[in-house]
């Protein structure tokens, strides 16, 4: 099995395919790559099986990623609470794909703690660490490169086997290259390339979904990656990079969900720096993105000093305050942090 030791519960994913005909499948606010991969992927599946399958995300996806196929299918909850709500009503079984705990889909997340738990089937499907909620089938594994591995592991596994077409291959391929920048990172497991082979023998087109994926940004993208990038500052004392972008920078750049996919991780290519974040100022709050190397925990940083989390190398959070303030109180928390970690000693003297 790919990923880890841990053996998935394929039986209990075919208990749940088989024994019910209504399945919602939800993930994460933000949903990336893996999210819509592993989400869009599973419901054609189910579809070929001839279930009724609807994909609910928190709230609308990027327009980078709506090649992604079906996803313009999705239904984002923001945008149609009662539609959506009575798809959830309708539904005896519901996926959690990409995520573990429903605080993290904001009010879709409201709505299905509102349920009566016993009155659907639940599954969860993810790979972030310390799994929240309880649902009937849990197949949680955080050394997983992404959700789309352990699902497409789990269906070529089971007596689905034949439902993967080239359609879910292609969805399944796109969240394992999203979640891992194209193999380069979270990507050591020798498994995950015989099972990258195997999506490949599917018939997918690599060339053009890694183009969709990564030679996809507009001119006007790219302008606000120069911005990011000169705005980048690194944390005295520290090596670790912070790029603060304020709501009337995101407005003249004419800010559109999903530009700053990937940013975070540009500043990692200094060979010093061993932390990167970006801080976006949103309408719910400040929203900061975190990168690592190494052994550099900020999944720890994240959930200790603002209550987020996600991946060892790769997590998130919201602060609610003014964005200048957060600036300074990330910095201030980010100095401690790091010098609890490494001492005053170990500091670069210069970023060249
Ligand atoms: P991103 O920076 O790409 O939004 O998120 C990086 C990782 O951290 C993802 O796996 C994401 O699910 C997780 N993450 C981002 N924000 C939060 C948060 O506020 N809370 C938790 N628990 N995880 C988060
Ligand atoms: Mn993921």
């Amino acid at each position: 099995m790919s990923g880890s030791t841990i053996s998935y519960d394929i039986p209990g994913l075919e208990r749940a395919i088989n024994e019910h005909s209504k399945f919602i499948l939800t993930c994460h606010v933000n949903a990336d790559g893996d999210a819509l991969g592993s989400t869009l992927g599973l419901k054609a599946v189910l579809a070929r099986l001839g279930k009724k399958c609807s994909v609910i995300v928190p709230d609308l996806p990027p327009t980078t990623l709506l090649w992604i196929p079906g996803a313009k299918s999705a239904h984002a909850y923001e945008r149609e609470i009662s539609a959506c709500d009575q798809l959830i009503e309708e539904a005896d079984c519901i996926f959690m794909m990409d995520y573990n705990a429903h605080s993290r889909t904001g009010k879709l997340g409201e709505k299905l703690l509102s349920l009566d738990k016993g009155s659907k089937y639940w599954v969860m499907v993810d790979h972030h660490l310390d799994p929240v909620e309880k649902c009937d089938v849990m197949i949680s594994n955080p050394e997983a490169s992404a959700t789309c591995e352990i699902i497409y592991d789990c269906l070529r596994n089971s007596i689905y086997k034949d439902q993967i077409d080239v359609t879910s291959a292609s969805c399944f391929y796109t969240g394992i290259m999203t979640d891992t920048g194209g193999l380069s990172y979270n990507s050591s497991d020798p498994d995950l390339y015989l099972l990258v082979a195997d999506l490949l023998r599917m018939g997918i087109d690599k060339s053009e979904i890694h183009d969709k994926i990564f030679n996809n940004k507009s001119v006007r993208r790219l302008r606000l990656l120069a911005t990011s990038l000169k705005k980048m500052e690194v944390i005295p004392g520290t090596n670790v990079s912070l790029i603060p972008l304020s709501k009337p920078v995101l407005d003249k750049h004419r800010y559109m969900t999903g530009d700053t996919e990937g940013f975070v991780n540009i500043p990692l290519q200094a060979k010093n720096l061993v932390c990167s974040m970006l801080l976006m100022e949103r309408p719910d709050g400040i929203k900061v993105s975190l990168r690592s190397k190494g052994d550099f925990s900020v999944s720890e940083f994240a959930s200790k000093y603002y209550g987020g989390g996600g991946h060892f190398n790769a997590s998130g959070a919201t602060m609610k305050m003014a964005f200048e303030e957060a600036v300074e109180v990330l910095k201030r928390d980010m100095k401690e942090y790091y010098t609890a970690m490494y001492g005053e000693e170990n500091k670069i003297k210069e970023q060249e």
